[in-house]
């Protein structure tokens, strides 16, 4: 399988020339196991760079896609109106996320915010809530509860004895969902997890739901890890922050890696 990063920030947009290598596009990473079986997670601004990539490909006929969700906050949902497939009468997209899927597009599209409800868009979109495994692709697709406010799902996904695990939007909790998170990252080979805030941030940000390099090195340590993707960058974090996120990562576990747009890993 292959990873591809196509947005790697959190919370908004927001572009400057000292952001351009890891780029400042939200939440978007592909899972793809042939070039027409791939998987989508989260739907935020990089799903429309990966919209575009997939017209310039000019995959011809049925295209079957399927878009997990981690949750509504706009960072994971924004790109969707402006994802290509949404416009072409062949394309399938099944949207899987937790409690209120249905509702969150049905009102996401509608006047005043867009000019086409989702129900008038050429493609075929379905939406569902997952709150058990599934199987897509031969892959599983394991979704799992996180600590963010009004709640999020991490998943974990098996294919062909490889483990990926996304998991972004979450904060440790001292309890329960801390042991689920672990249970869910163990021995994968890739784990792309929250890393938004810095150590000192997170002190005055308790309860906005994130976590920091560290929380993510401690999982990856605990879970025997292969390779730590570090995710949703904070939208003011220029590149030299976000590069120095990840040397302090290394030191603490090798294997650690800041994601960045366009960034491809194979699995
Ligand atoms: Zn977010």
């Amino acid at each position: 399988m292959k990873v591809r990063i196509w947005g790697a920030r959190g919370s908004v947009p927001c572009f400057s020339k000292k952001k351009s290598h890891f780029g400042t596009n939200t939440s978007c990473v592909e899972i793809k196991f042939s070039d027409k079986e791939r998987l989508i997670f989260d739907a935020g601004t990089g799903i429309v760079s990966m919209g575009n990539h997939l017209s310039l490909k000019n995959l011809k006929g049925e295209q079957t896609l399927y878009l997990f969700l981690s949750h509504f906050h706009w960072d994971h949902i924004q790109g969707l109106p402006f994802f290509k497939p949404v416009f072409s009468k062949d394309a399938s997209i099944h949207i899987f996320g937790k409690e209120g899927t249905e509702m969150v597009f049905s009102s996401q599209m509608i006047e005043p915010f867009y000019p086409v409800p989702i129900k008038a868009l050429p493609a075929n979109i379905t939406t569902n809530h997952i709150n058990s495994p599934m199987n897509v692709w031969g892959a599983k697709v394991i979704p799992f509860p996180l600590n963010h406010p009004q709640g999020a799902l991490g998943y974990r996904i098996e294919y062909d004895k490889r483990v990926v695990v996304y998991a972004t939007d979450t904060e440790p909790d001292g309890g329960r969902l801390d042991e689920i998170l672990l249970e869910n990252c163990k021995n994968a080979d890739i784990l792309i997890m929250d890393s938004n805030n810095s150590l000192e941030e997170a002190k005055v940000r308790v309860g906005w739901g994130h976590s920091t390099w560290k929380d993510c090195t401690e999982v990856s340590k605990k879970c025997g890890v292969k390779k730590l993707i570090l995710f949703h960058h904070d939208p003011f974090h220029d590149d030299n922050s976000v590069f120095e996120k990840e040397a302090f990562a290394q030191r603490a576990f090798r294997n650690s890696f800041s994601a960045f747009e366009e960034m491809q890993i194979d699995v």
